[in-house]
């Protein structure tokens, strides 16, 4: 069976692995979001099947381009295919936006829908005689899936992105019980996540503050799972605040109510949405910035959306708060960095104080070496982080027999 990296080894961002066997399966095909867009490596010949774990562009954004070459069935939860497509379309829209040349033809893209096959968690789904493949909730967000394919007599694992401890969207992920291969993302294999429900004091704590002096405290979120975490986590400690929910995120909170056994409590989520304005004109921006209140805007980097918007027009009393992992390159990570952002090529100051809340939907330090121990795999490999090398080191240390592959590397196991 061979390995090969066409992205997202040794890097956040375009997701995609393939593995040859009797069929040829590629998993996930992503883009890097950055000022530029980065692409992954093209695979030679046809792919059988494109396996999709979850809808964020990282693993879905260069999906389309696939089906310029061949039409291999796309298989991915009910929740993945609708928030993908959402996404990937949006995405294409910023590309030309920003006069970026979009890498697939709107043929490709509508071939890609027409290929999808939904698959629920639990369900095998038999790919030959002697392959099958089962999802298992992944914990990260709605239909985010662990992918385990049975391949012959081995037992393949690829995490995509997972997390174990539960969050207002979604209960943790369960480990897998033995396997002999392993993928597993490393997002934070060097970190520990601060406890969570002292950082949802603290950032609430935060958010009051900037409103009794005045100002509005920007939440700029991922449309798809931190905009629902967050007005959801606000609502329990505070069901009068002023909150305006902008951008994207509408829409995918929509999608994510018609598919409510992938959430905790689609209930509860239906009742906080409720409670939100939901701005869907310029005045209604214009009137979020005249009063102090919360803005839960789209995009979670300031790569696009209207929190670009707001971030340039909020007073001086205000605060710009980041709850998601912001990519080296990103005006998300130029804010905290430089407390500037770059809008349509020119760069601006921002005055006002930007702080960063590290609310993540990944796997902790802790949680990745159990997760390992537990799968206990003959083989692994560490993907999906920008410190995959200082993961597979640890991992080797403890006896696996771990391995950080680069971008273009193959491994035959
Ligand atoms: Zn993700
Ligand atoms: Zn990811």
């Amino acid at each position: 069976m061979k390995f090969s990296f066409l992205g997202g080894a040794g890097e956040v961002g375009r997701s995609a692995y393939l593995i040859e066997d009797e069929k040829r399966l590629l998993l996930d095909y992503g883009i890097k979001l950055h000022q530029r867009t980065e692409y992954p490596l093209p695979f030679q010949g046809f792919i059988d099947y494109s396996i999709l774990s979850h809808a964020h562009l990282d693993h879905s954004g260069f999906i389309p381009a696939i089906y310029e070459y061949c039409s291999p069935p796309c298989i991915a939860t009910y929740p993945t295919q609708a928030l993908s497509t959402l996404l990937v379309k949006d995405s294409m829209k910023v590309q030309k936006l920003k006069k970026q040349k979009v890498n697939f033809s709107g043929n490709s893209f509508r071939k890609m829908l027409s290929n999808f096959i939904p698959l629920p968690y639990g369900k095998s789904f038999s790919l030959s005689d002697n392959i099958s493949l089962t999802f298992t909730d992944a914990g990260h967000i709605s239909g985010a899936a662990i992918s385990t394919m049975q391949i012959g007599d081995k037992k393949v694992v690829y995490t995509g992105d997972f997390k174990l401890g539960d969050t207002w969207m979604h209960k943790g992920a369960e480990c897998i019980d033995g396997c002999n291969i392993l993928l597993i993302e490393s997002t934070y294999s060097q970190k520990e996540h601060p406890d969570r429900k002292k950082l949802e004091e603290e950032l609430y704590s935060e958010v009051t503050s900037v409103l009794e002096r005045g100002g509005n405290a920007l939440l700029p979120c991922f449309a798809v799972g931190r905009s629902q975490e967050i007005i959801q986590m606000l609502r329990y400690f505070d069901g009068d605040m002023k909150i305006f929910f902008d951008g994207m995120a509408q829409t995918a909170s929509e999608i994510m109510l018609d598919y409510p056994s992938y959430i905790r409590d689609a209930k509860y989520l239906a009742n906080c949405l409720k409670t939100a304005e939901w701005v869907i004109s310029p005045g209604q921006r214009k009137k979020a910035l005249s009063k102090p209140s919360v803005i839960i805007s789209t995009a979670g980097m300031l790569e696009g959306g209207p929190a670009l918007k707001y971030a340039l027009g909020l007073n001086n009393e205000s605060e710009i708060i980041l709850t998601g992992f912001q990519v080296p390159g990103t005006n998300g990570s130029m804010l905290l960095e430089q407390h500037k952002m770059r809008v349509n090529g020119i760069v601006h100051d921002i005055k006002v104080p930007v702080e960063y809340f590290d609310l993540s939907a990944h796997a902790s330090r802790s949680d990745l070496f159990r997760f390992v121990d537990k799968a206990s795999p003959e083989k692994i490999f560490c993907v999906h982080g920008d410190t995959c090398r200082e993961f597979a080191e640890e991992l080797r240390e403890k006896g696996y027999d771990a391995v950080a592959p680069a971008n273009g590397e193959s491994f035959v196991v």
